[in-house]
């Protein structure tokens, strides 16, 4: 049987610094623990306009859409701020959602013991915490019609329409709650049923998915009251799922729970491919960080736990994606530290290289 093919898209700025640190680890999982990748690269985002004047060629889409999982860096920068809309570095990365049909959108809030103070929230309130937000990503009101600033009588109005289909809300709901089945199974959805008709079919539309899995506990909660408990006491939750909007707010609120940016990672998962195994593109939260790009000061862990991401979503290697967050875990409980890691405590300063070399030695360390 060959190799499980994985297309690695570094992108611009710190992009292709964070993921020379992946590609290490994908090496050693190869080596060492016989898990090895058919890898291939290729260029997103401004990379790809300077070399074809678009950000996206037709041949990486079509690549993308060929292989078992695609990483990606980052895109973006100054350099392109001021090209024209259609060929900025941002549309490559929505071509890549877009033609993918990426409509589950995982981000996982996770806060390592050792960085607990990086937290603006109390350390108990944090530490330990482990939760993941599913984010329906390619319908509601950033796409719904009709749209646009229109004249009415004598001014202007402006309309976006939130529009959801069953079916759209069925398959990120069931996605969910496959999810939660592999961690706490515990969903909470929220939506706005108490003013929305929308939110009335979204709860009417989960709670007919739930059927399906009853070994998982159901809750619903009001969107702004989600808002305002994931920052009073997070740890109640194991799996939310929402919707476009409130989970572009929910995900980047849960997302400052556990300090740095630099620690963030992010899976964007369609529907099943042939092999069985779900569409997939694995990417930080950053961007490309334009102020420390090409300076050694990146932080590559937000990058290596999407490849864990990757692992155990699209390779169903969980133990091995559980191996490689432990030696995260290690590294940091050891005070290894990358610049946006230093706190006042200090700690041993790293490069982004010597970051990744700290995670290959934990992992030797673990076999
Ligand atoms: P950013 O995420 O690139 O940076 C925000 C701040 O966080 C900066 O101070 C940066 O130095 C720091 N930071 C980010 N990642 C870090 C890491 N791994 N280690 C250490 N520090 C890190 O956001 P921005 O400055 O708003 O945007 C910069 C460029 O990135 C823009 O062109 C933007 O459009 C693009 N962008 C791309 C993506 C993406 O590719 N998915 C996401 C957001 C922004």
């Amino acid at each position: 049987m060959s190799n499980p093919s994985l297309l690695i898209l570094p992108g611009d700025g710190i992009g292709p610094e964070v993921m020379a640190e992946v590609r290490k680890i994908i090496d050693w999982f190869g080596a060492k623990r016989g898990l090895a990748f058919d890898v291939s690269e290729d260029l997103v985002g401004g990379a790809a306009y300077d070399a074809h004047g678009k950000p996206l060629h037709d041949d990486t889409m079509a690549r993308a859409l060929a292989v078992d999982a695609v990483l990606l860096g980052a895109v973006g920068g100054p350099k392109y701020d001021n090209l024209d809309f259609s060929v900025k570095p941002e549309r490559g990365l929505l071509r890549l959602r877009k033609e993918m049909d990426l409509f589950s959108n995982l981000r996982p809030a996770q806060c390592f013991d050792a960085l607990a103070d990086f937290s603006s929230l109390k350390k108990d309130v944090v530490a330990g915490l482990d939760i993941m937000i599913v984010r329906e990503l390619t319908s509601g009101v950033y796409f719904g019609e009709p749209r646009g600033i229109f004249e009415e009588g004598n001014e202007r109005v402006g309309v976006n329409t939130q529009r959801y289909t069953e079916s759209e809300i069925a398959r990120v709901a069931k996605s969910a709650f496959e999810l939660a089945m592999r961690r706490g199974k515990k969903l909470c959805s929220m939506e706005k049923a108490n003013v929305m008709e929308s939110g009335i079919l979204w709860r009417e539309v989960v709670t007919e998915v739930a059927k399906d899995y009853p070994e998982v506990e159901l809750s619903h909660m009001y969107a702004d009251n989600g808002a305002m408990q994931l920052v009073r006491w997070p740890k109640q939750f194991d799996v939310i799922v929402t919707d476009n909007l409130f989970g572009d707010l929910l995900s980047d609120c849960a997302a400052m729970l556990t300090g740095s940016l630099g620690m963030l990672p992010s899976a964007s998962l369609g529907a099943p491919m042939a092999n069985g195994r779900p569409k997939a593109l694995y990417e930080p939260v950053h961007g490309s960080a334009p102020d420390i790009a090409g300076q050694a000061k990146a932080n590559p862990i937000a990058c290596i736990l999407s490849f864990a991401m990757a692992l155990r979503y699209s390779f169903d290697q969980g133990d091995e994606a559980a191996r490689l967050e432990a030696a995260i875990q290690q590294v940091l409980a050891d005070g290894v530290r990358t610049a946006d890691l230093m706190g006042p405590e200090g700690g041993v300063a790293v490069t982004t290289s010597g970051m990744g070399d700290a995670i290959i030695q934990a992992l030797d360390a673990s076999l």
